[in-house]
């Protein structure tokens, strides 16, 4: 099922990094925001300043990082990386800030898993363009304001309802952006079989884009096993039997749903007789934590009208059970 499974290994985090589109205006899908980016960009460009601070939401593998360089690139500055859960203490922060660049963009992946004590820290580096830095201990205690060059914080985060209000308020922009049309994701296709060097039909290019779970990283990940089956069984050109084969071979659903998002709704209906379930309880039930059900597979089942959240839980619509050949029970309010 890794095929289908969110977290990259090493070595696919060398591929994706050689498919990025590095400029907005190769970059395909999620008009609104890229518009949006466009204006802002040119806008701070023209003044000679850097941007306001740039939040990115959604759910993962839609493209969150690869806006981050684009912005970088787009500017002309560098970029410094780094992400939430690596700052764990104030002082990791600060030393990052200190040792930014003018106009550098700061990239945080996942901030809203920052340290709470961090967090206070970035509301006045990312306002004021300052950092206290805290030296000694205890009542002798005394902290040393630190004047910053200015900068461009760009966040990214699969929840901005986690961010405090304080942290969500400092980004002057937040482009928000969800999952891609299937006429996107063949654009993505292409593009990368081109960069691969393999040869790809029109039907093949249709078969795995309507597979891909709306999703940019599944697409290139499925394009990669499509790959290796042409590769092995086949001439090494890509055509409508070959995607077919093989993503029937990696267990790829009809409508691209992963092994995560399967299990949620086998759990909810054959368990839970199609709910309504508590988050957690169905977490529970598929082995996995709240967040990652809320955040990697719920987006997607929710946008395809395969699950409702109620207030009372969650609730399987009728697609679901549909989709897994089961009769909704006749007490059903689903
Ligand atoms: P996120 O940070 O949101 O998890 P990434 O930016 O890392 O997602 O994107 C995952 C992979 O998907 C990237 O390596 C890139 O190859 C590809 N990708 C994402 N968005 C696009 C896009 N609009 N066009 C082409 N490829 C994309």
């Amino acid at each position: 099922s890794r095929v289908l499974d969110n977290a990259g290994s090493d070595d696919e985090r060398v591929v994706e990094a050689a498919l990025r589109p590095r400029r907005l205006a190769e970059f395909p899908g999620q008009p609104r925001v890229r518009d949006q980016l466009d204006l802002v960009l040119q806008a701070a460009k023209g003044r000679g300043a850097a941007p306001d601070h740039i939040l990115l939401s959604g759910p993962p593998g839609l493209g969150k990082t690869t806006l981050a360089m684009i912005v970088a690139a787009e500017l002309e500055r560098p970029i410094r990386v780094t992400s939430g859960p690596a700052i764990q203490h104030a002082g990791d922060l600060a030393a990052v800030l200190s040792s930014l660049d003018e106009g550098e963009v700061l990239f945080l992946d996942e901030i809203h898993r920052m340290a709470r004590a961090a967090e206070e820290m970035l509301y006045l580096a990312m306002e004021d363009f300052r950092v206290d830095v805290i030296v000694g201990k205890g009542p002798g205690a005394t902290a040393i304001p630190l004047e910053l060059p200015p900068f461009t914080v760009v966040g990214a985060t699969t929840r901005d309802g986690l961010l405090p209000a304080p942290l969500r308020d400092r980004f002057g922009f937040t482009g928000r952006l969800d999952f891609y049309d299937p006429a996107d994701l063949a654009l993505i296709l292409r593009r990368s079989a081109s960069l691969l060097g393999v040869e790809i039909d029109h039907d093949a290019v249709v078969e795995i884009a309507g597979r891909s779970r709306g999703t940019p990283r599944i697409a290139n990940r499925l394009l990669r096993r499509v790959r290796d089956w042409a590769q092995i069984h086949g001439d090494g050109r890509i055509d409508h039997a070959a995607a077919a084969a093989a993503l029937e071979l990696f267990d790829v659903d009809p409508v691209g749903l992963d092994r995560l998002d399967r299990a949620v709704l086998e759990a909810l209906c054959r368990k839970y007789a199609g709910g309504p379930v508590g988050i957690t309880t169905l977490a529970v039930a598929v082995g996995e934590e709240p967040d990652t059900v809320e955040t990697v597979a719920e987006p997607y089942l929710v946008r395809q009208g395969f699950l409702e959240r109620t207030p009372r839980g969650r609730l399987a619509r009728p697609a679901a059970w549909a989709h897994l050949g089961l009769t909704p029970p006749a007490s059903s309010t689903a």
